[in-house]
């Protein structure tokens, strides 16, 4: 039986992205088109979007959509179906999907995202004839309306349909004041515990939660961990309730964007037999952060500079790590005052550690194509990509033991590296102590070479393509579809 399922979200690649969810939200349907799944995506028609529809048929207009004129217009999404919620007055702006170009949240954004739910309702519920749905697929807090209006506002004489609601972190959740209740076009019964109500307000993906007929998280680790406060962030009680309605499949990477042996942003391609040609991407990477040669690791981080991401944390390490002969080179945006704090890094240690404040994809893959070890110390990371492309590139990951990255690396201990197991570094708990101790475990193994080879040869072996996430959630999807 092939299925037709509407997966809503409001970036994916290569068309916009800030983080791993639009990573997912694009590779999604081609991971799952063998397996008889032809997944349409929903996004907003940003400039960067509409930039790409050049002859989209426009398959509806609405007069007013949430308070906007609007259109759904069809297009292509690497070669699968999109379809591309176009309102102008939303998503005409500069900056990113969510923020002003000084970083500041749109103070719309619930309107904008209800926008967009309204319309996945819609299109599932049959607007389109020529548009059918089986079920409905909605990513983050920003697609999670969509499953609240299917729920307790479908369009007239529309059957209702299975849902599936993907966490992708549950630090972001649409929390607004109860006085935007009354615009969202839903009918009383919908403000209550049950519904979209949080703490006196509207909470977006609790309603989509609450709605869901199954819910995911990125990684079965993450799963476990949301049911306990320090990870569910107000949430885990509704997680428990779900039981097991609340699964983890893990994320995949995209072998035709990351993959060492065909790689063209790299110098060098590479293969797990020819490892040694990591070396030249090494020197580049090396004169690119102005960093001297040494015969310690280049370690590399790639990430938002955030709490969540272990960076203050990082930032306490660095004397240690430049004293342990380690050097450092860090791509990143995100929080002023850690911004800041790195560059004055970099000046204290020249030589040692580079630094380059922005977003800048093709130097992310050289990145991983050059560096020696890739530090990933989240406080909690749902599943975490950038792990998983350094597994890929022989680039040898040290991550906190958390989420996806509990999942995804096996730590070098001496029972692992005997059984050739080993693909990376662990540790548990992130505070000073942890994790500079994990950096000198690390600048240890890498002092010795066929050690050290071992672990990266066991890395790039190991299989995070979606060929498993992808049979994951046509299983699901059909589990859902023929209890319906
Ligand atoms: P999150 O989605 O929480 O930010 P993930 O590890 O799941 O974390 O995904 C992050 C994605 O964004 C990866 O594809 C990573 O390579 C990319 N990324 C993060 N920061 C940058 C940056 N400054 N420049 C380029 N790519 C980045």
């Amino acid at each position: 039986m092939s299925l037709s399922v509407l997966s809503v979200a409001s970036e994916a690649v290569p068309l916009v992205k800030t983080g791993g969810l639009a990573d997912v939200v694009g590779a999604l349907p081609a991971a799952l088109a063998p397996h008889g799944v032809e997944l349409t995506t929903l996004l907003p028609g940003y400039p960067a979007v509409m930039g790409t529809l050049k002859r989209g048929k426009v398959l509806h207009s609405y007069d007013s959509l949430l308070g906007q004129p609007a259109r759904l217009v069809a297009g292509k999404l690497g070669g699968e179906p999109l379809i591309v919620l176009d309102a102008p007055a939303f998503f005409t702006r500069e900056g990113s999907p969510y923020a002003d170009p000084a970083g500041k949240d749109w103070n719309d954004n619930w309107r904008r995202f209800a926008a967009l739910g309204r319309a996945a309702a819609d299109l599932a519920g049959g607007l389109v004839s020529a548009r059918k749905f089986d079920l409905v697929h909605a990513h983050d807090w920003q697609a999670a309306m969509a499953l609240a209006y299917l729920r307790f506002a479908p369009i007239k004489g529309s059957t209702p349909l299975p849902s599936v609601m993907t966490i992708h972190n549950m630090a972001f959740q649409g929390y607004y004041g109860r006085e935007i209740f009354k615009e969202l076009g839903l009918p009383k019964s919908a403000w209550s515990i049950t519904g979209v109500e949080y703490h006196k307000g509207v909470g977006m993906l609790k309603a989509g939660m609450e709605a869901a007929s199954v819910i995911t998280t990125v990684s079965p680790t993450y799963a476990q961990e949301i049911r306990e406060a320090e990870f569910g962030m107000g949430l885990e009680g509704l997680v428990v309730h779900r039981g097991d309605r609340v699964r983890g499949i893990v994320n995949g990477i995209d072998p035709a964007e990351w993959n060492p042996e065909n790689d063209s942003h790299l110098a060098a391609t590479y293969s797990v037999r020819t490892l040694a040609k990591r070396a030249a991407n090494k020197r580049k990477l090396e004169a690119e952060f102005g960093l001297e040669p040494g015969d310690g690791p280049l370690f590399v981080v790639i990430s938002r500079l955030t709490w969540q991401k272990g960076m203050d944390v990082l930032l306490e390490v660095l004397d240690h790590l430049v004293g342990i002969g380690g050097r450092l080179a860090l791509l990143g945006s995100g929080d002023a005052a850690m911004e800041a704090e790195f560059r004055a890094a970099a000046a204290r240690h020249p030589g040692r550690i580079g630094v380059r404040i922005g977003y800048d994809e093709d130097l992310a893959h050289r990145m991983q194509g050059g560096g020696d070890a890739i530090l990933v110390p989240s406080r909690f990371e749902p599943c975490g990509l950038t792990q998983l492309y350094g597994l890929a590139y022989g680039c040898v990951p040290v991550v906190a033991r958390t989420g996806g990255l509990a999942d995804t690396v096996i730590d070098a201990n001496l029972a692992a590296r005997e059984a050739g197991a080993a693909t990376g570094v662990q540790f548990s708990g992130i505070d000073y102590s942890t994790l500079a101790s994990a950096i000198s475990r690390t600048v240890a193994l890498y002092h010795q070479p066929e050690v050290w080879k071992a672990i990266q040869q066991s890395g790039m072996k190991a299989d995070f393509s979606w060929k498993n996430s992808g049979k994951a959630y046509a299983e699901l999807y059909r589990e859902l579809v023929s209890a319906q």
